[in-house]
């Protein structure tokens, strides 16, 4: 029977090296993070096409019992699907019913969560060969048994006195599950890890960055990339950053996995490295032998970081006609804003043609050099970087549809104003001043002074070999989710605000959507059961921008939700957010607002938001806290009273009396504008 543990045994056990090879051809499954090693999360079903998706109506949704970001895409192998929830959290869902199968929790120690920049969320599981691979948010790599949940092994990746994190979803090629982590924020060096799948065994690692040039190249290509760093700067003293947080690709005829690489640490270059330079191989796409891990080529998109671009961002294998020429290439649309099209035999460059607005460089010379405009070296005063540090498009995932030839990225624009952090400290990570991970430490102040450009969310058909714009929707703001793209003529997208869409894929025309309540930032997948075609999505609001902002008027609610054609299960009831009154009346010296504020933008902005301008996320903005909980506030900041939902103990690192300046921060702010809205009636 369908869904017993034989069942799901055997047909997980049958998820080996040759059906995650041939998963592009078996639409009927989701077997790995990006629907196959292409990673571009196409599927050719064709059974809801642009004709009656109109009819497409919910089979069932599953409460993932969550109130922080989902941005997990789920696997399915035969109607049983791997999810993850926030606190990396596993479900195994049987699709037929909708009813939980079985749970694995990690139980991520809580206090990890101040260690993580941009939420405790997970990006999703592995499969292969009868285990389920998560990695934790503190940096375990575990197998589980896909059949009962039972863990099978477990391996700490990370050097856990320092703030790294993991967020990504495992890949396995080959037999070998490959995990990065995250942290440039915060000062660590970015590596990624390969591991036996049956034993959990290490492999081979693989550095983005060199470390101290006294020691040993780990790798020889290290000696390489040193040479674009400036010494004096003691960059491995700082973590140099680096970190390969997300994006991952694979193709078994090369013989070539490929990794995308994160911002530098800290992003001002000229505290990471003074005399300037690559700082190889930081924003970079590199291809690895998967076999050992060995290097064999790279290139960098965004030579010598000084902006937060990463690029992690997905990364699609297709394989394209470009000037009468076939061309097996690498797409990768990252923060910076450039669509790139890369050669993925060798590296060669093709082309890169900006997809939003950008200001930091004019474009990219014959040889893929970007044409830097010297104003974004924010070196007399603040810039307003275009893309900001959030990206023209963020690790939310893109598609490629080889029908159309277009990809369907959620492009964005966040504006922020960025200049030098006149009172930076080089501490060292022994210092403890890193691993602390309280406090982002990037060299960088982001100012308050207006934004000039503007906030928008788009969904962009974006054509790879023309390098236009195809079309593209307007959305309500930024940070939606990923894409999915079918032959049945369809793209699906999530929403900030709650909506999941399907669009014609040729047109952009909107032909169905459903309000699911809480902001999506995931992408849908689909596949087939028992003949019948299922989309699924996860929804939970969250993530870097969706921790201190909230679009939505509902209440997040981590749910995944499934839909076929002519289905008519009710909706889950939505419950809106509650109306919340400005906070007043906790009594502070005014002379205590200075130090408060910088306290609260070292340790408290990045989850909270500015009080009351910032709205809330799904983490709460204190603007709108009671007036007991604020006078309170040090039962909450120096205790373990909120450690379940995260909020660390800040005692050691911050004193009840600077716990009063913080306070009347956040009073005179909420007091400051709400005055400001009165004036303005
Ligand atoms: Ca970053």
């Amino acid at each position: 029977m369908k869904g017993t543990t034989d069942h799901i045994t055997a047909v997980t056990g049958g998820v080996n090296d040759l059906a995650l090879i041939n998963a592009k051809n078996d639409s009927k499954n989701w077997l790995s993070y990006g629907q196959n090693y292409s990673e571009d999360r196409f599927s050719q079903l064709t059974e809801i096409t642009s004709e009656n998706v109109g009819t497409l109506g919910l089979k069932w949704s599953y409460d993932l019992n969550s109130t922080r970001g989902v941005e997990a895409t789920p696997v399915v192998v035969d109607g049983i699907m791997y999810v993850t929830a926030p606190w990396s959290i596993v479900h195994a869902i049987d699709t037929r019913t909708g009813k939980q199968l079985w749970t694995y929790d990690p139980k991520v120690p809580r206090e990890t969560g101040v260690k993580a920049c941009c939420d405790v969320v997970n990006r999703g599981v592995a499969l292969y060969q009868g285990r389920v691979f998560v990695a934790s948010l503190d940096g375990r790599l575990i197998s589980i048994d896909a059949a009962t949940g039972t863990k099978i092994w477990e391996q700490v990746t990370l050097d856990t006195s320092k703030s790294y994190t993991i967020t990504g979803a495992p890949r396995v090629f080959k037999g070998k599950v490959i995990i990065g982590n995250g942290g440039a924020e915060y000062g660590v060096r970015g590596y990624i890890t390969a591991y036996d799948a049956e034993t959990g065994e290490q492999a081979w690692r693989w550095y983005s960055v060199p470390g101290n040039p006294d020691q040993p190249f780990e790798q020889p290509e290290l000696e390489m990339a040193a040479e674009t760093w400036d010494p004096s700067g003691k960059y491995w003293e700082l973590g140099g950053g680096g970190t390969m947080w997300d994006a991952m690709a694979y193709d078994p005829e090369l013989n070539l996995m490929y990794v995308g690489v994160g911002n530098g640490s800290p992003w001002n270059r000229r505290l990471r490295s003074p005399g300037g330079g690559d700082n190889l191989f930081l924003s970079s796409i590199v291809a690895l032998d998967p076999d050992n891990g060995s290097y064999k080529w790279h290139y960098q998109g965004t030579p010598g970081d000084h902006w937060d671009y990463t690029a992690t961002q997905p990364l699609i294998l297709a394989d394209l006609e470009i000037e009468g020429a076939k061309r097996k290439v690498i797409m990768q649309a990252p923060k910076n804003g450039f669509f790139f099209v890369i050669d993925r035999t060798n590296g060669e460059f093709i082309s890169a043609q900006n997809f939003v607005d950008v200001n930091w460089a004019s474009g990219y010379d014959e040889k893929g050099r970007p044409m830097e405009i010297t104003a974004a070296e924010y070196k007399s005063g603040s810039y307003e970087a275009i893309p900001g540090p959030n990206g023209a498009h963020n690790w939310h995932s893109m598609s490629f549809n080889p029908t159309t030839g277009l990809v369907y990225i959620p492009a964005q624009g966040i504006p922020i104003v960025i200049e030098d952090d006149p009172n930076w400290v080089a501490n060292s990570i022994e210092s403890g001043a890193f691993a602390s991970g309280t406090g982002w430490n990037t060299g960088v102040l982001s100012s308050a002074t207006p934004k000039k450009s503007a906030t928008f969310g788009h969904l962009l058909a974006w054509d790879p070999v023309k390098k236009e714009a195809a079309w593209k929707v307007e959305h309500a703001s930024p940070w939606n989710g990923g894409t999915l793209s079918t032959a049945g003529n369809l793209v699906f997208q999530g929403t900030a605000e709650g909506r999941f869409v399907a669009y014609n894929a040729s047109t952009g025309e909107k032909l169905w959507e459903v309000q699911v309540g809480t902001g999506v930032i995931a992408a849908p997948i689909t596949y087939e059961v028992d003949g019948q075609q299922f989309v699924s999505i996860a929804a939970g609001w969250g993530g870097s921008h969706g921790m201190s902002t909230n679009y939505s008027e509902y209440q997040t609610q981590g749910r995944v939700y499934t839909f076929a054609l002519n289905e008519k299960a009710p909706m889950p009831e939505l419950k809106l957010r509650e109306a919340s009154s400005i906070l007043s009346g906790v009594a502070y010296d005014p002379q205590d607002i200075g130090l408060g504020t910088k306290l609260y933008i070292t340790h408290c902005v990045i989850c909270h938001g500015v009080p009351v301008l910032g709205k809330g996320g799904n983490i709460p903005n204190l603007g709108f806290s009671t007036k007991a909980k604020i006078e309170n506030l040090k039962t909450f900041v120096l205790t373990d009273a909120l450690k379940e939902l995260g909020m660390p103990n800040f005692s050691g690192k911050l004193t009840e009396d600077e716990v009063t300046k913080i306070q009347a921060f956040i009073q005179a702010t909420a007091d400051a504008v709400k005055a400001q809205m009165e004036a303005s009636k």
